[in-house]
């Protein structure tokens, strides 16, 4: 079951990324914000701990969940409401704040995007807010390793654009070391031209070459 914490459309996101499933018409925002109430969440989440009591949560839609200012205060109300466990999906790029850390280590699972392992693939592939940089983002996962005690995992989405990519990503990976990696590529028409299963496979294999824990979707869905 999912919650989103923007419900906006255009998105509200930090990136643009060229895969993203929800069009590239948006705001590109880096100012957290409260865009929904947390009484409406509190009401939603009720009625679904009413029908499935114990059922897993996961914070995420329509842009950047970590923009959502009270998201700490939505992660309580789930724990609160009798739903199972939450996790949030995130695209790492506010992590460098200790306020969003904060809010984000409430969590049991934090579902973290990488899409690139350098600064120029980065802007290509995930064309960030001007506010928005590789380096800081990569410090601001680091953070979140070292401090927080829960789930962090790592959602990389791979396509022609970044496959590349793949050794440096894979090294970027081992330094942070997530406790699973999940790779997927693009499944509907967008900017990017998606990977063939064989392809993810073989990147796959290679991040298990790594040590690393990793899973791949063929026909991967996963954004944040
Ligand atoms: S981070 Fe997610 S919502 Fe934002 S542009 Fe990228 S894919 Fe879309």
């Amino acid at each position: 079951m999912s919650v989103d914490p923007i419900r906006r459309a255009p998105k509200v996101c930090s990136e643009d990324c060229i895969y993203c499933m929800l069009g590239s018409s948006g705001f590109l925002a880096t100012k957290r914000s409260s865009l929904v109430s947390t009484e409406e969440v509190v009401e939603d989440l009720s009625e679904l701990a009413s029908i499935h009591r114990g059922l897993p949560i996961r914070f995420f839609g329509t842009g950047e969940t970590t923009l959502a200012s009270n998201l700490g205060e939505m992660i309580e109300a789930a724990r609160a409401s009798g739903v199972g466990s939450t996790a949030v999906l995130t695209n790492s790029t506010l992590m460098e704040r200790s306020e969003v850390r904060e809010d984000l280590e409430r969590a049991d699972v934090i579902i973290a995007k990488v899409d690139a392992s350098d600064e120029r693939s980065f802007q290509r592939i995930n064309r960030p807010h001007c506010d928005v940089s590789f380096s800081r983002m990569v410090r601001g996962l680091r953070y979140m390793r070292s401090n927080y005690k829960g789930s962090l995992r790592l959602q990389i989405m791979l396509m022609k654009e970044n496959e590349s990519q793949a050794e440096g990503l894979a090294q970027l990976c081992s330094d942070l070391s997530p406790d699973l990696i999940y790779l997927s590529t693009p499944t509907r028409p967008c900017h990017a031209t998606p990977l063939t299963y064989r392809s993810l496979q073989e990147i796959s294999r290679r991040f298990h070459r790594q040590g690393l824990n990793v899973t791949y979707e063929g026909r991967g869905d996963r954004e944040t």
